[in-house]
């Protein structure tokens, strides 16, 4: 069970807010003062629901870890007792003195409910807004720190080193291996048959012709809603190819589902990478074998022009170039 904490949510937006807002040392107290009373008050109203830490939301949990640190960060800075929030940014601090431009702005962590590597790194009203996600606390101190160099280093425009791009990769992959292989695996049905096209003989058709039958089939299936702007997708986790049902329709041509099924099934040979700290989803090994496939100059002209109409859109709107 998992219990959704939205007023702590709001909360957060509010203290962002004024934290953001706040040029004066006594309004940012004011803020502290306030967020020991709410803090207090939540704490109380989960205890009386019998609910702990961990039933909350990835977003409540996320929320609640921003707001403890930075109530803890205000009072307990320089004491010894210390949350990670708290020793993230003591490191992150100490990692922006080097860039004398940023190193008098202050600093703000924000934890995102993201359960990937997430990052993001922001300049607003002379602070510096950092923004980290809930399932990264579990790494150590060198990849923020790494990380820090990094994103200060563009901010900056300054080189950045070799050696802290590799550092960044290495964690980063590790991470992702050990992610995948902690979630669990759910029973996963899916209806492959479809009014107008069969969607595993489909698959079975195009790993015979470009795969040589090497592909294990996975749990494939037509989705439950006709998504017009997700056509496919491909979990590698629970090894799952969905194909949205808007394309199970007479007026879009066999060589089109066969094209977004052999788009997916190209990401069953290619998993996702990461270089510097950014996502690879299509890389461009990736781009040179989908164009292996025997009819990719028609399905690109056919997404362009043909598959707006049939959604009843203008054609070539920037939305449709990124479907699947
Ligand atoms: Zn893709």
């Amino acid at each position: 069970m998992t219990y959704h904490f939205s007023g702590i949510l709001n909360f957060e937006k509010q203290v962002i807010k004024r934290f953001l807002q706040s040029k004066k040392e006594k309004s940012r107290q004011d803020l502290i003062q306030d967020l020991s009373v709410y803090l207090n008050q939540a704490r109380e109203s989960l205890q009386k629901q019998h609910i702990s830490h961990h039933q909350l939301s990835l977003k409540s949990q996320a929320a609640f870890i921003t707001l403890q640190g930075i109530h803890d960060l205000y009072h307990d800075l320089y004491q010894s007792r210390t949350s990670r929030y708290v020793a993230i940014f003591r490191l992150v601090r100490q990692e922006v003195e080097n860039f004398p431009k940023f190193s008098n702005y202050p600093l703000i962590i924000r934890i995102s409910a993201s359960s990937r590597l997430s990052h993001s790194i922001g300049i607003r009203a002379k602070m510096i807004r950092y923004q980290i996600s809930l399932s990264s606390l579990v790494l150590p101190d060198e990849y923020f720190s790494v990380l820090t160099k990094i994103l200060f280093c563009r901010l900056s425009k300054k080189p950045v080193q070799n050696s802290w791009k590799v550092k960044l990769t290495d964690y980063e992959n590790r991470f992702n291996r050990l992610h995948e292989k902690s979630v669990p695996q759910k029973p996963v049905k899916l209806n492959s048959r479809g009014e107008h096209y069969q969607l595993l003989q489909i698959f079975n058709k195009l790993n015979n012709l470009y795969f040589q039958n090497t592909l294990e089939v996975p749990h494939i299936g037509w989705s439950r809603q006709n998504n017009k702007y997700r056509l496919g997708s491909f979990h590698a986790n629970q090894q799952k190819m969905l194909i949205s049902r808007i394309l199970d329709h007479p007026d879009v041509p066999q060589f089109v589902v066969e094209g977004i099924v052999y788009h997916e099934m190209l990401h069953m040979i290619h998993p996702i990478q990461s270089h510097n700290g950014r996502r690879i989803i299509h890389s461009r090994n990736f781009k040179n074998d989908e164009r292996k496939f025997i009819h990719h100059v028609k399905l690109e002209r056919w997404l362009k022009e043909d598959y707006p109409v049939l959604i009843g859109n203008k054609p070539q709107r920037s939305k449709f170039k990124d479907l699947f």
